[in-house]
């Protein structure tokens, strides 16, 4: 057992930068960096920003349809 291999796999790909993250939430089966979750919660709502953020967090309530 090397439990090594798990420490080092930290950090997911967050769905809005796309980037490697270590810390953030789930939502659903999704992963949002602590970075962005500020930047979504410090937009409003007549930003453009919050339309692309929106945008991107969609796709977390839709995932494509395996057939
Ligand atoms: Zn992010």
């Amino acid at each position: 057992m090397n439990s090594n291999n798990l420490i080092k796999q930290t950090g997911e790909v967050c769905i809005v930068c796309e980037k490697q993250k270590e810390k953030g939430i789930h939502l659903y089966t999704s992963f949002i960096c602590i970075d962005c979750e500020k930047e979504i919660l410090a937009t409003q709502t007549f930003d453009p920003k919050y339309k692309f953020y929106l945008e991107k967090l969609k796709r977390v309530n839709t995932p494509p349809l395996y057939s």
